[in-house]
């Protein structure tokens, strides 16, 4: 099944959002597979953002990344990567829908309080990097509950 990384960045931890975010994945029946809160370096944000790195907001970017501890996760579940970057909202917290995670908790777009991985591909990557101990491999006893 379709696996997405998640991390709730420097801001949403600070506020206390944590619980509620994971709470918005868990009950909408996507499985967490991998979970810790770490402080990354420089280095290491830069290289997950590396893709962006030619953008004026680069700069600004990794260090609000790298300002406080962050949740990295891995989800699990049916168009995962797709519906968990319906669930965030658009990136800039201005155009995201109420009742996203972004557009129900924020107003800046340097101030967004929530990663999603855009693609399956980038998904792949990015848990490589985060968790390159793996993931956890346990199934839910409600599968059938939340698949036909
Ligand atoms: N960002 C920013 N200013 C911008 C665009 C993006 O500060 O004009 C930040 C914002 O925190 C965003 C992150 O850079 O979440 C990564 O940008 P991307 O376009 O990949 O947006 P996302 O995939 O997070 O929605
Ligand atoms: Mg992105």
């Amino acid at each position: 099944m379709e696996q997405t990384f998640i991390m709730i960045k420097p801001d949403g931890v600070q506020r206390g959002l944590v619980g509620e975010i994971i709470s918005r994945f868990e009950k909408k029946g996507f499985y967490l597979k991998a979970m810790k809160l770490i402080t990354v370096e420089r280095a290491f944000a830069e290289k997950h953002y590396e893709d962006l790195s030619s953008k004026p907001f680069f700069a600004g970017l990794v260090e609000y990344i790298i300002s406080g501890p962050v949740v990295a996760m891995v989800w699990e579940g049916k168009n995962v990567v797709l519906t968990g970057r319906k669930i965030i909202g658009a990136t800039n917290p201005a155009e995201s829908a109420p009742g996203t995670i972004r557009g129900d908790y924020a107003i800046m777009v340097g101030r967004n309080i929530i990663h999603g991985s855009d693609a399956v591909e980038s998904a792949r990557k990015e848990i490589a990097l985060w968790f390159p101990e793996g993931v956890s491999e346990w199934q839910s006893s409600a599968h059938s509950w939340i698949y036909e």
